[in-house]
Order: structure tokens, then C-alpha cells, then sequence
């Protein structure tokens, strides 16, 4: 029994890698999208450690390509999701009893497989499943995900470090349980890094997973799958269940054993998700734990006293980087009229440069939407928009789904401050645009803060401090994750721990030491050295 007493340093953040023409990781990744490209690979399920194949299959295919298919995945049906719960149940007899320190050391050795050895075959899945071109890939599958596997045991240490007084008459301590039950992970398309941290932060703190991936994220989150066994997971700490998500979340939740819910996706499924909680309450083993990080209406507010470089540079990144498929992408605006058709202007010359196409073209700024719904939903906004009185298409707009599903950066500019646009999430290239008169800040503020139900991301851009922090404060609650003079994307591990409340979310903040906490129940222990042996008070006596 190794009886150290351990703590793991904050470690520094895995660096983004140039991938300059010539450089190892360039030739490393040309030549893993080249074999990946040209194979169709088989993904079955993987319970208990063991692949299953259930013969009912779906494909997986290249947003930017659609003919072109990357590979069958297997469905998960009801007697599957039982497997995997008995699978995630048996190994949670030792898992959670393992020192925690071995826990650790698995998800370390993973987070350098994926730095080296592997750094290549899931950027390159990132990029033809789910379609970011090598930058996007490079910071989620490679940097986010490395980040949160070290960042996260750093954080682990903390906890468990956590520990009530002891006096000389008593020893006091605090067991941080794994949850008693299965944690149920449900992961989005967006980031193969949060498909990883839904899983291996509940992991870490000693729990196994039914794991729920994204269809349209099968790919790179099969290849994470394997990684982690070749990284040392036990069989049936993690269960990898492709299918169905209304079919594997209706057995998942009628088990009385669910410990848990962590969840990233849209609102409607997390919704979903609890009423089915709500249907079983007083049937599970515990009240299960329901985290999730939902949808948003992130916003960029200008100050007239802002530059319009730095506005104009924020809104285009902002909105239009992995065409606007970043939960936290800004999709709408307010500014005020002197500076509005500068922004504009200058937002019309990004676009006119930017190339949009396939992934494996490293000239493409834009690369396609996740699928053929989401693309006819994004197209339909920009319809209604058009066919609108009080709106605008200023920038963009133009849809083609021929060969791959491409979205333009539009831009739709709308007199009405509640129009369509400006407060559903729509989860693409689109920025809504309101311009308001320049000394009608506070009246702008307001609509801000109340023209939508979300609260994820936000940021304010201004010179003028003094008039930038009273926004900040009028919008208190606008966001979960508030940026000043940046755009609302891009939360590093460690630096900006991310999440929202209102509709989105839960707000536990993934890549900090509060989601970990959600992840585990205390149990307090008092030991008395020398027991009473004497009802009576002291005054008794
Ligand atoms: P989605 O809700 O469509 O799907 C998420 C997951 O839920 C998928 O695995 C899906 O198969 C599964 N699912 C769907 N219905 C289900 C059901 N009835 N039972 C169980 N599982 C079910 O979301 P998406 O399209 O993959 O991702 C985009 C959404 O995610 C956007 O709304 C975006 O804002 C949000 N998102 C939020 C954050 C955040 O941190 N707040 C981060 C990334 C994405």
C-alpha cells in the first residue's frame, strides 16, 4: 500500500501547436487525415471492456463531404444499456475503491498519449467527423482535452486535501465517496473535449459511466475510447453506447442505480433529461446529481467609447469560428449607430477573404455545419430574416448543401430588439445585429440583459473603464462567463472555468474543482479517542 501523502501541482497548459508547412506535426496529421480518409472503420459498442455489435447501424460521414463515409457504428438498444449498467455497476465495486492516485494516473498517461503518440489520429477524426479545420481540432481534441484530464487531477488533489478540524479528544475526517450508483454521460457534437471531461471527471472521483457520444461525433470519440483502455481504464469503468439518445436515456434513467447526469447539449434534451428524472424521483437509490451545460444567446455589447478594430475582429472570430458551433459564440450584438457601419465595413473585408470548404484545404477559414438538420434550420433563420419587415441580411446569407453542408458568416441587422434571431440560439454562422443611439446606453443594457432566457457567455468592449464596469454590473446575471474587451469564446482550463446559469445551465464549471464536487458524497468520520463513560454533567457531579 503506497502510503505517501500526494499532491499534484497546477500543471501549465498543453501549448497550441503551430502546424506550419513542413513541421513534424503538419506531416504527421496530412498523413493520418490521408489514412483516415481513405478507410471505413467498423465502431461497435464497448461494455464491460468488450466490443458488441448489434448488427442495426447508422453511418458516420463528413459534414463537408456528405457521400464520403468515415464508418458504421453499431446501435445501442434496451438490452445493451442493462449490459452496461451491470458492467458500470461491477466495476464500481474496486474502481472506487482504488487510491485515488491511480485514478489519477491513468487520466495523466492518457493526456500524454494524446500529446504525442496520438496527437495526430484524434485531431484528425475531430476534423473530418465533426468538421474544424486544424486550428479549431488543435485546441479542442488536443490542448482542451489534455488540459482537462491534467487540470482536473491537480484539482482532485485539492479536494481530497480538504479536511475538517481535529481536536485531542477526536480525530475528524472526510471520505470524499464516489457516488453510489452510475453517472450517465451525455455528450454534444462540438468538442471532443467535453465528450472526454463528461466522462473522466466523474471518473476520476471514483465512479464508472454509460456513455452517450453525439452520432455526429462517433469518430473521434470511438478513437478517445480506446485511447483511454490503452491508457490503463479497467473494463467497465467507462461504457461506450452509440445509438439512440431517447432510446439509451430511457433505460439509463429508469434504472434505480443512476447516481447521476452529466450533460452537454442543448436545453431541450437536458429538459427532457430531468423531467425523466422527475417521473422516476423516489425510485433511485439516491437523488441523482443532474449537471448540465445547455444552450446560449451569447452576446458582444459596445460602448461608444470602444476601438473598431477590436469590436469588428471580435464579432467576426466570435460568431463565425467553427461556424458559430461554439456554445459560448457570440450571436448577438448591440452597438451603438456612430460606429456601426465601420464594423460592418471591415467585417465585409474579413469575409470577402476567408475561404470556406473542406477541412483537408488549410486555406479554409470556414469549414461546413454538423448536419443536414442543422443546416435547414440555420438556412430557415436566414429565410425568416429576409422575408422579414423590421430585418435585414447585411453580410452573408448564402446557403449550399450540395456537396457539403456550407453556412456563410452572415450577419442580419434587425430594427426590432426582440426579432427572432436576436433571442433563439441557432447554433451557426449568424450574428444578429441591433444598433442603438449613442446616448441610450442604459435602455441598451437593459434589452441585453432581458431579450433572451440564457446566461452563458458575454463580453463588453469599451475604453472607457468606469462606463464598462457599471455595464458589467447591470449584467450581473447575463453570463456565467463575462469577457472585458475580448470576445466571448475560447475559456482556457485553469484560467477561465466555464459555464452559465439560467437556461444554460447548471453552471458547475467544467475545467475547475466545482464540477469535481458534484462528483462526490462526503462522509464525515468522527473518532473518539477515550468514549465517555458517565451520563452525568460535570455539574452533576
Ligand atoms: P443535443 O442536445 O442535440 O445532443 C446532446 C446529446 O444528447 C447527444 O449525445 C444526443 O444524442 C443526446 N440526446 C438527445 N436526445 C436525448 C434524449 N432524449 N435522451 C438522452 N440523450 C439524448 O446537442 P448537440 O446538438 O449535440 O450540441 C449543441 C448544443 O449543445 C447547443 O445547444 C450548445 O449550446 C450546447 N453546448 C453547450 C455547452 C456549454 O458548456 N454550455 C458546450 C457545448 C455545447
Amino acid at each position: 500500500m503506497n502510503n505517501s501523502i500526494f499532491t499534484f501541482p497546477q500543471p501549465a497548459n498543453e501549448p497550441v501547436k503551430s502546424y506550419l508547412k513542413g513541421s513534424p506535426e503538419r506531416e504527421a496529421l496530412e498523413k493520418e487525415l490521408k489514412r483516415q480518409s481513405n478507410t471505413v472503420i467498423d465502431i461497435p459498442l464497448i461494455i464491460g471492456g468488450k466490443e458488441v455489435r448489434t448488427e442495426n447501424t447508422g453511418t458516420v460521414i463528413m459534414p463537408h463531404d456528405h457521400k464520403h463515409v468515415l464508418a458504421t457504428y453499431h446501435k445501442a438498444g434496451e438490452k445493451e444499456v442493462k449490459m452496461a449498467i451491470d458492467a458500470a455497476m461491477k466495476a464500481h465495486e474496486e474502481w472506487s475503491q482504488t487510491d485515488w492516485t491511480v485514478r489519477a494516473a491513468i487520466l495523466l498517461r492518457a493526456a500524454e498519449l494524446i500529446a504525442g503518440k496520438y496527437r495526430a489520429l484524434l485531431n484528425a477524426a475531430t476534423m473530418l467527423g465533426q468538421s474544424k479545420n486544424i486550428y479549431q481540432a488543435e485546441i479542442d481534441s488536443a490542448c482542451e482535452l489534455i488540459d482537462f484530464l491534467r487540470y482536473n487531477v491537480a484539482f482532485a488533489s485539492k479536494i481530497y486535501g480538504i479536511q475538517p478540524k481535529s481536536s485531542q479528544a477526536c480525530i475528524n475526517s472526510v471520505e470524499y465517496r464516489a457516488l453510489e450508483g452510475f453517472v450517465f454521460a451525455v455528450s454534444p457534437f462540438n468538442f471532443t473535449s467535453i465528450a472526454s471531461n463528461l466522462n473522466m471527471s466523474p471518473v476520476l472521483m471514483g465512479n464508472t459511466t454509460l456513455w452517450k457520444p453525439a452520432t455526429t461525433a462517433i469518430l473521434s470519440n470511438y478513437y478517445l475510447m480506446q485511447i483511454y483502455m490503452e491508457a490503463g481504464l479497467p473494463a467497465g469503468v467507462v461504457n461506450f453506447l452509440p445509438g439512440s439518445g431517447a432510446t439509451i436515456g430511457k433505460y439509463a434513467i429508469e434504472s434505480p442505480h443512476l447516481a447521476g447526469i452529466h450533460f452537454t447539449g442543448s436545453c431541450a434534451t437536458f429538459n427532457t433529461l430531468w423531467k425523466q428524472v422527475g417521473e422516476n424521483v423516489g425510485h433511485y437509490v439516491s437523488y441523482p446529481r443532474l449537471v448540465g451545460e445547455t444552450g446560449g444567446k451569447d452576446f458582444i455589447f459596445v460602448h461608444p467609447s470602444a476601438d473598431v478594430k477590436e469590436v469588428a475582429n471580435a464579432a467576426f472570430c466570435g460568431s463565425f469560428e467553427f461556424q458559430g458551433q461554439k456554445c459560448s459564440a457570440a450571436s448577438r450584438m448591440y452597438i451603438p449607430e456612430s460606429m456601426w457601419q465601420d464594423v460592418l465595413e471591415i467585417m465585409k473585408q474579413d469575409a470577402k477573404e476567408v475561404k470556406m470548404g473542406d477541412v483537408c484545404d488549410h486555406d479554409n477559414y470556414i469549414n461546413a455545419v454538423i448536419d443536414e438538420a442543422s443546416f435547414d434550420n440555420i438556412a430557415s433563420y436566414i429565410e425568416y430574416a429576409r422575408n422579414a419587415a423590421d430585418a435585414e441580411v447585411v453580410m452573408g446569407g448564402k446557403c449550399d448543401k450540395s456537396k457539403g453542408f456550407f453556412v456563410e458568416p452572415t450577419v442580419i441587422q434587425t430594427t426590432n430588439p426582440h426579432f427572432k434571431s436576436i433571442q433563439e440560439e441557432i447554433f451557426g454562422p449568424v450574428l444578429t445585429v441591433y444598433v442603438y443611439k449613442d446616448e441610450e446606453v442604459d435602455k441598451a443594457v437593459e434589452l441585453c440583459d432581458t431579450t433572451s432566457p440564457y446566461g452563458l457567455t458575454g463580453a463588453v468592449f469599451g475604453r472607457d473603464r468606469v462606463a464598462v464596469q457599471k455595464i458589467a454590473d447591470k449584467l450581473r446575471y447575463a453570463a456565467g462567463n463575462f469577457y472585458i474587451n475580448d470576445k466571448p469564446t475560447g475559456a482556457v482550463v485553469g484560467m477561465q472555468p466555464f459555464g452559465g446559469s439560467r437556461a444554460s445551465g447548471t453552471n458547475d464549471k467544467a475545467g475547475g474543482e466545482y464540477n469535481l464536487i458534484r462528483w462526490v458524497i462526503p462522509r464525515v468520520i468522527k473518532e473518539t479517542l477515550v468514549p465517555a463513560t458517565d451520563y452525568k454533567y460535570i455539574y452533576m457531579k
